[in-house]
Parts: C-alpha cells; structure tokens; sequence
C-alpha cells in the first residue's frame, strides 16, 4: 500500500522513572479503560483531513488530542503504529475544486501541504502510515468486490450513471455480532437519521434496502474523477476508504479508533462495519473522540467565514507553542469556544514556563515539589488530563528554584519546549 509523506516530527525524549499504563474514555462503553495493546504495540488510526480547506483550530485540536496520547503511550514504553489517512477523494473536495475552478489533485495538494506545515509546528508526532485515498483507489475497489461477493454490497438502479452505485446492507452485516446500529455512538434511531443526512447520507435513495445503508462505491458521472473497480468505473464511499487504509495499515483489528467526536456516526460505525465485513473480525472494541471547538460562542465552520486558522495565526505572529497550549489548557473530551484572549493567556504563560526554566537551569538549589514529572505523567496517564497537566507546571513554574528535570518532562509529555 503506497504511503505518501508525512512532515518532520519531533524528537520526543524518554523519560526516566516508571512506565504509568494508559487509560483512556471508550466512547462504547462510556468508561475510562487501559489501551490494549498486543505484544506491547498499540495500533491507533485516528481519522485524516479532507484537505479542501486549510487546518482550523477544530482539526488542530483532535491532532493534539491524539498526539497526547501518542506521548503517554511512548512514555508508557508502548511501541505505537499510528495510521491516519488523507480523504483526498470525497464530495467536499471535488465541490470546491469545481466552485473554484481549481483542479482538485492541485487542491488537495496545497490544503495537505498545508496541513503538514501545521502539524510540524505544533510539533505533532507524525503517524506512521500516511494514506491518501487517491494512492489506494485499487486496494478499495478490491474490497469494495469483496463486499459484493459476501451479500453485504448490493447495486441500485443509477440512470444517470453508465453503472450502479453500490450500497453496503446494514442489516447483513448486523448478522453477527461484529456490529450493532448504535452500539458505539448510542444515538437513538431519530440521532442515528439526523446525523446520517447531516453527513451526506441519501435515505429516501429508491432501491435502497434501508435508509442507512451507507454508499460503498458510487458509479462514475460526468466531470467526476473515477477508477475501475469490479463494480464499474466510479469512486468509493467515504467511510469504505476509511476501513480499508485502516486494515491494510494496522491489520483486521486497531487498539484504538479515534477522532472527532462528530465521526462517531455515521462515519466511525460505518466504518467498523465494512471493516469486520471485509475481515470477519471485531475492527475495534476501544473508540476515542475529541470535542468539537466553536468561535466564540458559533460553530466554527467555512460558510460561516468564522474559521480560525493555524497557518494565519502562526504568519501573525503567535508562537505555535501557545497555540498548543492553549488547546491543551482544555480537556481533550471537551467542547469549548476559541477566544483570542485564551491565546494570550496561554502566550503569557508560556513565558513564565520558559522564564522558570531558564532559573532552573541557571541554579543547582530545588524548590519546587519533588514529585511533579510523577504527578503530571500519572494526569496525562488517566485519560490526557492536560488542564491538570499544565496546573502542575504552573505550580512549578511559580517556586523560586524550580527543578531543571520538568524541562523534559514537558517537552516529552506536553510537547512544549522550554528552551527554545
Ligand atoms: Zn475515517
């Protein structure tokens, strides 16, 4: 499977002292629970970009959510296999690239690069695999047949295609007990119809088996990109995309599936549905998911003109470094509004952290509390307590004397470095 480049990660140092085991909130279970991991490897997919528009402070928040983790998992001696993909191949991209007149490999290109130079300078830990759908069209149109093969794909009369468009049978995979409608977001079935149009389902679709059934691959129309496929010309599903980047990636089954908390449904149990039925195995038992940041009291979004962007407030001047603290000074699990006055709190306070650290360096005497690099791993430890987290640096940060040692701790764990 081809992977395309991912951007200069950060040096992430080792810590001394005890690994602290990592838990972490299951959106399925609703409980704080340790990630499994298998031979001392966690296998973690989190959702990419569809690149058409530049990263916001929302996208910017889940990365950071996820790279938390990647640290504590680091720390915690876990080897980590993270895979994320790019949804370079989707509705909203080829939208856009058409309203603007833009070709849309061109598009994505320039959005992803900017994505990258993003990610780089929030010092995100890049994934291991980096997917773009558009390098991987073979490998889903595979199992797109696959699906057709098993019952649990089936075509519908699309006259205005040359083909058909294939559907995924809900309730054929709902067979065994590798899904459950519901299982994991716990929507009720008015949340579960809502939220599937909201994010481009058809349920009125004719010929459809049921209104959920999510498109698998949608035969080829005029001006649209399209591949081959045992199923016609055409393009894949959203969520089909997802589930084989994830398996071919990582293997049939990830310790955890993440992202934003508005992937829940359809996209994130759609997406453990065709996965088990492409594989015959549990995709996942462990689902995490990052709250959604508004503007100052709106949802933040592009038709609202109200997007903050981290590449605008980066060329203005802010320090990336108070950018990400200030989306760390929020539980991950949170919901919360962007304020630009949050910014500067988190801009001042990074220079009283970095005027601490250059005292601690400058003096062997030790101040502040012993136990602070235990205290701040076992808050990040128990579900990414970050706002606990950055409670313990202040403290240290307040004494006289701080200790020398919490500069690693907080460039390794927070990813904020002092030094510079
Ligand atoms: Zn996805």
């Amino acid at each position: 499977m081809i992977r395309t480049t991912t951007w200069t990660s950060p040096e992430v140092p080792k810590l001394s002292g005890n690994p602290v085991p990592v838990s972490l909130f299951n959106t399925a279970t609703e409980e704080i629970e340790p990630v499994k991991t298998v031979s001392g490897v966690a296998r973690l997919y989190v959702c990419g970009i569809t690149p058409y528009d530049a990263t916001h402070l929302g996208h910017a928040a889940t990365y950071l959510a996820f790279d938390t983790l990647v640290r504590a998992l680091k720390q915690a001696e876990v080897q980590v296999e993270y895979s994320q993909n790019i949804t370079d191949v989707d509705d909203p991209l080829f939208e856009r690239a058409n309203a603007t007149n833009v070709d849309w490999q061109e598009l994505a290109a320039s959005q992803t690069d900017l994505f990258r130079g993003d990610m780089a300078a929030l010092r995100v830990v890049a994934p291991t695999d980096y997917v773009r759908v558009q390098d991987v069209i073979p490998e889903i149109a595979e199992a797109v047949g696959v699906l057709l093969e098993k019952g649990v794909g089936y075509t519908v009369a699309t006259p205005e295609a040359t083909g058909e468009d294939v559907y995924f049978d809900l309730a054929a995979a709902q067979q065994g007990d590798l899904y459950d409608l519901g299982g994991m977001s716990h929507f009720s079935p008015e949340q579960l119809a809502e939220s599937f149009v909201e994010f481009g389902g058809d349920p009125e679709r004719p010929g459809k088996r049921s209104p959920l059934d999510p498109l698998l691959w949608r035969a080829a129309r005029d001006g649209e990109p399209s591949w081959d496929s045992p199923a016609g010309m055409g393009r894949p599903g959203w969520h089909v995309e997802c589930a084989v980047i994830a398996t071919r990636t990582l293997g049939d089954s990830v310790s955890v599936q993440a992202g934003g908390r508005d992937l829940r449904f359809p996209h994130h149990e759609m997406t453990a549905a065709h996965a088990a039925a492409i594989t015959d195995e549990r995709f996942t038992e462990h689902y995490a998911h990052a709250g959604l940041v508004a503007f100052e009291g709106t949802k933040m979004s592009k038709s609202l003109g109200n997007l903050v962007l981290v590449s605008k407030l980066t060329e203005a001047g802010h320090d990336p470094a108070a950018i990400r603290l200030t989306v760390l000074a929020h539980h991950y699990r949170e919901n919360w509004e962007w304020f630009d006055t949050e910014l500067l709190r988190a801009t001042e306070r990074l220079e009283t952290w970095r005027a601490a650290a250059k005292r601690a360096t400058q003096s062997e005497e030790i101040t502040s509390a012993p136990d602070s690099s235990a205290q701040i791993r076992a808050a990040i430890a128990n579900d990414l307590d970050t706002p606990r987290a950055i409670e313990l640096v202040d403290a240290w940060a307040a004494v006289e004397h701080p200790d020398a040692a919490l500069i690693e701790v907080v460039d390794a764990i927070l990813g904020i470095d002092l030094a510079g």
